[in-house]
């Protein structure tokens, strides 16, 4: 039996090392490609030797760009027969291509034979890539990282949209993670990564099924996206129905391809490819005019289509760049554009939050005084009495009522009355420390809440607020005005009484001061009121 772990010598001190495996007189694991297979090879390439025959020196040769079926690489008796989508069928020194060493004799004239099957698409063009081992090792590593990165980053993008989506409930960031997987799927087939290290997507035999099928639900994703991103939905809201058509295509043309000849599967290939440059143009045209009307959230969908474009001005010129990482630039364009609809989707959400505060505090606010209504007061009285037992904090509320304010209004006018409401507003905001709270209950009927006040200091307080509202008067112009008013005070007692009950405590206080003859502060607690009455 060979053992698996073999320690060739016992560690010395001072120099330990352990050393795994042993000596091996096996050799490179060799794939010949099968008959059936060479028979679908209609494309060779002899990769000459110079003119004074091969050095003697290794030589490594890599290719890309075969998105389907095996490449063969043979030289004299050696061969390789790779698939991009089957890590295991492939020379382990390169990742990204399928790549061969091979050490021809020095001046030997053999050339290396490379061989494949015609590619679906005209722009689909393998290359080859020849040097010393080293230098092309490297760039296919290179390569490799690249095409991981731009999953890794799609599939970070997903997993921090999920956490958005738990937290914001918001509808938009599952589509979102949605989105993001489909283009990690179609990002692993187009970059042979399902194959890698091991097939973990059935791709096998039918990769331009897969690719055509991922770039279909692909281009349904990605053009409503770019329409939206370039402001298609602000300007013609309408538009909605034939995004969903888009989308809608784009899935059932997919579902479509498995059914489909390898004519078919061409013709859908360009086909696609048109829609898109047609889409683009369209988004673009979108994009400028939403810009022109100042709609400058436009702008991550311009930004977004920036990638796209250049790609399509550089097929256009058969620039070699693009040739060469074709693969590489379309992962980099997508995860550019995931980047963009990731920022898009946070910017619409920051705007909705926003909205949603405004409304909340509109909702919250008594619009003549500016004040916390009812509605926001009760809520600050609750969330007080319901704090647990070691974090609760004395309260002493205040029941504010202005005397006689419909004679203010008969005598001064209504105007005037919301007048002297808002000043005494502004009193009362002043004459509390910043922790008080002071709500407007409705009409002429305040609540002040003093939290953390002893019952004396409170009642100093309240006493102190009695007097400031007096001071209004002079202030506002009105002759003969004499502003006063009326205050019952409660203190809470925790245990005893519920938020109904204090408040109904407060308000019988203020009837008492009331019945007591106005201008005066009442305390709940002191027993001396005159003949109860009745709240109102
Ligand atoms: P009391 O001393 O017993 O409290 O007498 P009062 O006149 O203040 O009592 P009452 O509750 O009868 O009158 C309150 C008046 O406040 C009646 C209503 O017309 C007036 N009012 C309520 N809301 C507003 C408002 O927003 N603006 C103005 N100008 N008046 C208001
Ligand atoms: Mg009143
Ligand atoms: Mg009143």
């Amino acid at each position: 039996m060979v053992p698996l772990l073999a320690l060739a010598h016992a560690p010395e001190p001072g120099h330990d090392v352990l050393l795994l495996g042993e000596a091996t007189a096996e050799q490179t694991p060799q794939r010949a490609c099968p008959p059936e297979v060479l028979a679908r090879h209609q494309e060779v390439l002899n990769v000459p030797a110079p003119p004074e025959g091969w050095s003697g020196e290794p030589q490594a040769i890599d290719v890309f760009g075969v998105f389907t079926g095996e490449v063969r690489i043979s030289h004299g008796n050696r061969q390789i027969c790779g698939n991009m989508h089957d890590a295991r069928t492939r020379d382990s020194r390169f990742r990204a291509g399928i790549g061969m060493v091979v050490v021809p004799k020095a001046g030997d004239h053999e050339p290396i034979v490379v061989s494949w099957t015609t590619p679906l698409k005209a722009y689909w063009i393998p290359t080859v890539r020849l040097g010393a081992p080293s230098p092309v090792q490297q760039n296919d590593t290179a390569r490799l990282l690249v095409r991981v990165s731009c999953i890794s980053v799609a599939i970070a993008l997903a997993l921090s949209a999920l956490m958005g989506y738990v937290t914001a409930k918001d509808r938009s960031f599952l589509i979102y993670v949605a989105v993001c997987l489909v283009f990690v799927l179609w990002q692993a087939v187009l970059s042979g990564l399902s194959g890698y290290p091991e097939p973990w997507l059935p791709v096998y035999e039918s990769a331009a099924w897969w690719q055509v099928g991922l770039s279909a639900v692909t281009l349904g994703i990605l053009l409503p996206v770019l329409w939206r991103l370039n402001g298609g939905d602000r300007l013609w809201p309408r538009s909605r129905l034939a995004q969903q058509l888009v989308l809608w295509s784009g899935v059932t043309a997919a579902l479509c391809v498995p059914w489909l000849g390898t004519g078919g599967l061409a013709w859908l290939a360009d086909v696609m490819e048109h829609v898109f440059q047609l889409g683009s143009i369209v988004c673009l045209g979108v994009g400028l005019w939403a810009l022109r009307r100042r709609d400058y959230y436009a702008l991550a969908g311009l930004l977004a289509l920036l990638p796209w474009w250049v790609m399509m001005l550089a097929d256009l010129v058969q620039a070699q760049w693009l040739i060469a990482y074709r693969i590489e630039a379309l992962q980099l364009s997508a995860t550019w554009f995931l980047m963009m609809s990731a920022y898009a989707l946070n910017l619409r959400l920051g705007r909705l939050r926003q909205q949603r505060d405004e409304m909340r505090q509109l909702a919250d606010t008594d619009g003549l005084t500016g004040l916390p209504n009812r509605r926001a007061g009760l809520r600050l009285l609750a969330r007080h009495l319901d704090r647990p037992s070691h974090e609760q904090q004395p309260l002493v509320i205040g029941f504010l009522d202005i005397d006689l304010f419909k004679d203010i209004n008969d005598q001064f006018g209504h105007e005037a009355g919301d007048q002297v409401l808002v000043a005494v507003a502004r009193a009362l905001r002043a004459a509390v420390r910043t922790q008080d709270h002071v709500v407007r209950m409705g009409g002429e009927e305040f609540l002040i809440l003093l939290p953390g006040a002893n019952p004396a200091a409170a009642r100093t307080r309240l006493e102190s607020v009695r007097q400031q509202v007096a001071a209004v008067s002079p202030t506002l112009g009105l002759d003969g005005l004499a502003l006063t008013a009326s205050i019952g005070l409660a203190v809470w007692r925790p245990g005893h009484d519920d938020l109904a009950g204090l408040l109904r405590r407060a308000d019988h206080a203020m009837y008492c001061a009331k019945r007591a003859g106005r201008n005066q502060v009442y305390d709940a607690e002191s027993g001396t009121a005159p003949d109860p009455m009745p709240p109102a």
